[in-house]
């Protein structure tokens, strides 16, 4: 066994103790004499921090509850790490990929990445990429940025906020897969006021995290409701609104998982939908946050397709799961053959990219019937459906049931 083997100073890092054990025993196999295993990323990293290790290689599992390996990586960026870097995943290539990304923007020396569970072989020709030495790019540290508000904050911490909800449908089978909450503010003098007179607000005024908390998780948000829906035998997501700057804030996974855990909901009802106008910020951090979502299987959802700037590349490379084709694209498309294509343009796209895609917007069966031709997978809006208060939802589902039963080209009543 080569010198270099010799020379290494492992750190294997997996919550999985078997998992843990099988590397240990691959890389001692391989000739490494020094292999350090810890079955959590945050002692690992405050070992690291404090300076009490001499390492200069880390084998991390991405997937480990409290500190992933994500964060390992954000963290691992910041203290400068010198060594080299080897990922261990189960996931599923697109979020391996995107791991793999951040951990070359924090200025990491990546070897690569091991499917799990690890071969010796994948193993071994990783660590003999690593040639003599071990160089890293420093990386810049990164920064993080009426309605009266003073009304709207009252407005969340006393609940007069509210979810309105519109559901999803599949468009070859009829089922209702979703419903997506619409906030509305329930205001004691002015009545039902929309979203779109106080987001701005709330996000100007540092209200927004708020918002999305009460939205998600308050006594009456998104959570309870797919919980009550549950219980009453329904099998629905449910997607909520995401402002950007909620996604400034690096604990947005960890407390929405808390928040689930909670309500006793798992997090793969939620989808969370974020306007494409603004997905062109800053694109490192958003990525960090995206994949953390998606490792704790929360699904993600480009909204209003069509209307932002985002290149294919950037589209490509963010973990999406869905992309909503905006209204303006989908109602009177099949009359316009100019919609038409960048229908049908969108609907490719996303399925070459595996993404399932919604047409909002479907006014009439016109609208509805042309999605089902063109193979857009999910459908939303007025003919269907208006935004309901939650308390219709189930009678809803009944009725649409009744309903389709007389629509045309449906594969199975459901
Ligand atoms: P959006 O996410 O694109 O939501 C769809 C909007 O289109 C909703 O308006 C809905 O009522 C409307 N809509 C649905 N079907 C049709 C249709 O067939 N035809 C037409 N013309 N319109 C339709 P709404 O409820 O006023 O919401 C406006 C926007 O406010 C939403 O747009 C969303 O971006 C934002 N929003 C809503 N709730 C939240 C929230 O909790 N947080 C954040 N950050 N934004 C929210
Ligand atoms: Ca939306
Ligand atoms: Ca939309």
């Amino acid at each position: 066994m080569s010198a270099q083997m010799a020379d290494l100073r492992v750190l294997v890092i997996d919550d999985e103790g078997f998992m843990r054990k099988l590397i240990a025993m691959q890389l001692r196999a391989l000739g490494c004499k020094s292999v350090l295993c810890f079955e959590s990323g945050e002692v690992a990293l405050d070992a690291l921090s404090n300076g009490g290790l001499d390492i200069n290689l880390i084998v991390c599992d991405l997937q480990m509850p409290t500190v992933d390996g994500i964060e390992v990586i954000r963290r691992l960026g910041s203290l400068g790490f010198q060594g080299s870097v080897i990922l261990a995943s189960g996931e599923c290539q697109r979020t391996v990929k995107m791991a793999e990304k951040l951990a070359h923007a924090h200025g990491l020396k990546l070897l690569g990445a091991l499917q799990k569970p690890v071969q010796p072989d994948q193993l071994k020709w990783l660590l003999d990429k690593m040639g003599g030495h071990c160089t890293t790019e420093p990386r810049k540290p990164r920064a993080a940025h009426q309605v009266a508000a003073s009304d709207l904050a009252h407005a969340i911490e006393s609940g007069q906020l509210i979810n309105h909800y519109q559901p999803k449908v599949c468009t070859r089978t009829g089922q209702v897969v979703g419903m997506e909450a619409l906030v509305r503010w329930c205001h004691p003098e002015h009545g039902l006021i929309y979203p779109d007179a106080f987001i701005g607000v709330a996000e100007e005024n540092d209200l927004i995290n708020r918002l999305t908390e009460a939205v998600i998780a308050g006594p009456h948000g998104a959570l309870q409701h797919v919980k009550q829906w549950t219980a009453a035998g329904l099998n629905l997501h449910v997607a909520v609104n995401i402002s950007m700057d909620n996604l400034h804030d690096l604990s947005f996974p960890d407390q929405l998982a808390r928040h689930a855990e909670e309500a006793g909901v798992g997090l793969g009802h939620l989808v969370l939908e974020i306007t494409e106008s603004r997905l062109n910020t800053d694109v490192l951090s958003l990525t960090d946050i995206l994949t953390r979502l998606r490792l704790k299987r929360l699904r993600l959802s480009i909204d209003d397709f069509g209307t932002g700037y985002s290149s294919l590349a950037q589209l490509h490379d963010l973990p999406f799961d869905e992309l909503k084709i905006d209204r303006r694209f989908v109602h009177k498309a099949h009359q316009d053959s100019a919609l038409n294509s960048i229908l049908e343009a969108s609907v490719n796209m996303a399925h070459n990219m595996d993404m399932t895609t919604t047409g909002e917007g479907v006014e009439t069966v016109e609208d509805w019937l042309h999605l089902q031709r063109k193979g857009c997978d999910l459908a939303q809006g007025y003919w269907i459906a208006k935004p309901m208060p939650p308390e219709r939802v189930i009678h809803w589902v009944s009725e649409w049931r009744e309903r389709i039963a007389e629509l045309p080209g449906l594969e199975v009543s459901a």
